[in-house]
């Protein structure tokens, strides 16, 4: 189902490109073209290293990097590891690592998610990367991720679009950067993105463009996906 309407935006692309117009194609990162399991794991196992957390490592350790969800500390709470003072402690460990040009160097793409926008691109879209990860401090480290894990950049018709501040909100960022995505002057063919509330602005501003919710992981609490939202858990075209 996914990989059928994963086709479709690609003769759509084709067909906006041969009518002479820019077809524009907007991409999620985090959970959307990558999965941040990787850089989570990372995270925690750096936190077990340290002295006197032997105990706890015993019992992290039939854990799996795609055991974590949303956060490193809820997994441990779900699981009855830990007590709240450890996980405020991981809390912190991981939100100074996390949003980090370092940190996002451990995250993988999304099976597929290549090899699909370096084919948008190659029919002539524009690549939009719209990202919440922010501007002064992680910048850097999603270029290098971009590239190291093979999606196109460095060839022009490929935006990057990174929050201006780490304190402004990822939704009020996103709901601002659609007069961005607009100021192109093309048509918008597709978006990507994991969550909810997110998708569903974007299939409000461009209702003619297809809208896929990847069913990776979302915040907590996230309000619910139009039903015109397509899903999909990867990019596979087969
Ligand atoms: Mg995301």
């Amino acid at each position: 189902m996914g990989s059928v309407r994963l086709r479709e935006v690609l003769s759509r692309i084709g067909d906006v490109s041969a009518s002479g117009r820019l077809p524009v194609a907007v991409f999620d990162l985090d959970s959307t073209l990558f999965t941040t399991a990787p850089r989570n794991w990372a995270i925690l196992q750096e936190f077990l290293k340290a002295p006197g957390r032997e105990a706890l490592s015993k019992q992290v350790a039939a854990l799996r990097a795609e055991d974590i969800g949303w956060n490193i500390q809820d997994c441990l709470r779900e699981r009855g590891i830990g007590d709240a003072a450890l996980w405020n402690e991981l809390r912190r460990f991981w939100s100074d690592r996390f949003f980090t040009d370092e940190y996002v160097l451990h995250d993988k793409a999304l099976a597929g998610a290549a090899a699909f926008v370096t084919a948008c691109h190659s029919r002539g879209a524009l690549i939009y990367y719209l990202t919440g990860r922010h501007v002064g401090g992680m910048e850097v480290g999603t270029v290098a991720a971009l590239r190291s894990e093979h999606f196109p950049f460095w060839r022009g018709r490929c935006v990057l679009h990174l929050k201006p501040s780490f304190e402004m909100a990822d939704a009020a960022f996103k709901d601002d950067a659609v007069a961005d995505v607009r100021s192109y002057r093309g048509e918008v063919v597709a978006s990507f993105e994991n969550e909810p509330g997110n998708a569903n602005m974007f299939l409000r501003a461009f209702p003619g463009a297809l809208h896929f919710l990847l069913t990776t992981v979302h915040s907590p609490n996230a309000e619910p996906g139009d039903p015109a939202l397509i899903r999909s858990a990867d990019f596979l075209l087969e």
